[in-house]
């Protein structure tokens, strides 16, 4: 058994959207697949995944390094020690030789995608969905029928009035959904608290309406949105100030008691442990949102989690981010609180299976094998040509 290639390209998202600092014009992102010589319907067992949303294709790292490296490795040192699968954290280690510390999103984001990829390929091979196999291995075989779901949505778009930000919110409600959350930052305090306003008469309170903001704020203008966004009890508070800008992390959860929330900007395990330890955040209440494809992959994600266990974080306030197929997937196999969705966002990439429901803000999970893109027919054309099946 081996992986006889793996395959990347750039896809365009073709999005018109923009949050409050940057429009998503330009942005791509990797598919990745990973081809095997084990045969089932009589064609290759073939794992897929892409490099989620948020960060552009990182083709050129995995060209140069990650899947020649693979490539080249003695197949038997890929397998688990019965021998009848491919052995993710192997093949992870197999990426980082000759990997100097630090530096993370230069490689994280090309390595966890190809991880991700390769655990669909494993758990098609085991025949069984990944969240299931991820529940067997890392939450004590807990796997759920369904998983708690909101909405990423409330962008600005030219043009849009706060009626049609409330239609939009009405339609994340009628389909289903009970949180939802929007941007903040785009626009003046004032007028972005008169957008929230709006938002709150549609979905009844602030325990149903998260924000995120730009990750730029200023000091001055993160406590004034902090002050502004209180009396509102949010459920949380994303992306206050820059993701990296621990002391201002701190300061934040000093004065605002509702949940912050972040991690999205965060690409390894030390720095989401540096946030534990000097951000402030508070395991009691604050979410983590860490992007599993772009910080390493599964395999890392499952390390991370024991990072924050240590400090006291309990899996219900981790919530991957990327509204995908694969941040579903890892939602249920570990057992979080939840997956972000972007109904209608991001072409082909973005939203779940296309026979999944979303009831009381849940939504169902399938049985297919691996990571379910088969169940979205325009992403998994798209997955099908790039591996030639
Ligand atoms: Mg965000």
């Amino acid at each position: 058994m081996r992986i006889v290639d793996i395959r990347e390209t750039a896809i365009p998202l073709k999005s018109k959207l923009a949050n409050s600092s940057f429009d998503f014009n330009e942005m791509t992102t990797s598919v990745v697949a990973a081809i095997t010589d084990v045969v089932r319907n009589g064609k290759p067992v073939c794992g897929f995944a892409f490099n989620s949303t948020g960060r552009y294709a990182c083709g050129a790292q995995m060209r140069a390094r990650f899947i020649p490296r693979i490539i080249a490795a003695d197949p038997d040192t890929l397998l688990n020690e019965r021998g009848d699968n491919l052995d993710p954290a192997k093949i992870f280690a197999v990426m980082m030789r000759r990997e100097k510390a630090g530096g993370h999103s230069e490689r994280s984001i090309a390595i966890g995608t190809i991880e991700v990829a390769v655990w669909d390929a494993v758990a098609k091979i085991a025949e069984k969905p990944l969240y299931r196999v991820l529940a067997e291995r890392f939450s004590g075989g807990k796997v759920p029928m369904k998983v708690f779901c909101y909405v990423g949505g409330g962008w600005y778009w030219p043009g849009q009035t706060i009626k049609d930000l409330q239609d939009e919110m009405r339609r994340h409600l009628d389909a289903g959904y009970t949180l939802v959350k929007m941007k903040v930052g785009g626009l003046p305090l004032e007028e972005d608290v008169r957008r929230l306003e709006a938002v709150l008469q549609v979905v009844g309170s602030g325990e149903h309406l998260a924000v995120d903001a730009p990750c730029n704020f200023t000091r001055d203008e993160a406590l004034r949105y902090a002050k502004a966004l209180s009396p509102f009890k949010l459920r949380w508070f994303e992306e206050p100030c820059d993701p990296l800008d621990f002391a201002l992390l701190a300061e934040l959860a000093g004065v605002y008691a509702p949940p912050l929330a972040t991690g999205e900007n965060l690409f390894s395990t030390q720095d989401v442990e540096n946030l534990a330890r000097f951000g402030g955040f508070r395991a009691d209440r604050d979410v983590i949102q860490i992007d599993p494809p772009q910080s390493y992959g599964i395999g890392q994600y499952a390390k991370t989690l024991d990072m924050l266990a240590r400090h006291g974080w309990r899996r219900s306030s981790l919530f991957p981010h990327g509204g995908n197929q694969m941040s579903l997937a890892i939602a249920a196999g570990f057992g979080l609180g939840g997956a972000e969705s972007y109904p209608g966002v991001f072409g082909d990439f973005g939203g779940f299976a296309d026979d999944a429901r979303i009831a009381d803000g849940a939504i169902t999970l399938s049985d297919r094998p691996g990571i379910g893109f088969e169940g979205q027919a325009a992403l998994y054309k798209i997955m099908r040509e790039l591996a030639g099946i």
